[in-house]
């Protein structure tokens, strides 16, 4: 089972009102956006990381760094693309992945399909390939005070063209 990995990204942004809220690559309208250099796209960050983890090929403070002004601002799944890129050049496809959002806001349940159907469009796989869920701390900490929103991603990769 050489040809195995498994990755597991984590990423917080703070809520801020007037941008708009970007998940997954869709906008949720009638919520606050998130805060960061990027368009802070918090489902993307984790998955972006876990993919990289599962490679160890670092960190998307490495790749994507707040720093360049390349990424201001920037549409998170460029990001996911690249790093799907890197994985294909080391023969690495993904399996699957499961994505959860924790956090008291937005409700996830009317969009996750919709989430998932983006999701999978960025990594280039089938939507049965991807899990988008989503729980709360029970009003616990900085996500239950809903001062922002934190996702966990957890991604398996496996050698393409075979059993590796
Ligand atoms: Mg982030």
């Amino acid at each position: 089972m050489k040809g195995i990995r498994i990755g597991q990204g984590f990423d917080v942004h703070r809520f801020k009102t007037g941008r708009p809220l970007k998940l997954c690559g869709r906008t949720i309208p009638g919520e606050p956006g998130l805060d960061g250099h990027s368009d802070a796209d918090v489902g993307l960050h984790a998955v972006t990381d876990a993919i990289l983890g599962a490679l160890a090929l670092g960190d998307m403070g490495d790749h994507f760094p707040d720093s360049d002004p390349r990424w201001s601002g920037a549409d998170s799944s460029a990001f996911v693309s690249r790093v799907v890129e890197l994985a294909a050049a080391e023969g690495f496809e993904l399996v699957n992945c499961d994505l959860t959002f924790i956090g008291e806001r937005p409700r996830i349940s009317p969009h996750r399909e919709s989430l998932r159907a983006s999701l999978a469009d960025s990594l280039g796989v089938p939507q049965s390939a991807v899990s988008v869920k989503a729980t709360t701390t029970e009003r616990l900490g900085f996500v239950g005070r809903a001062e922002g929103l934190a996702a966990l991603a957890v991604v398996l990769m496996a050698k393409g063209g075979g059993d590796g």
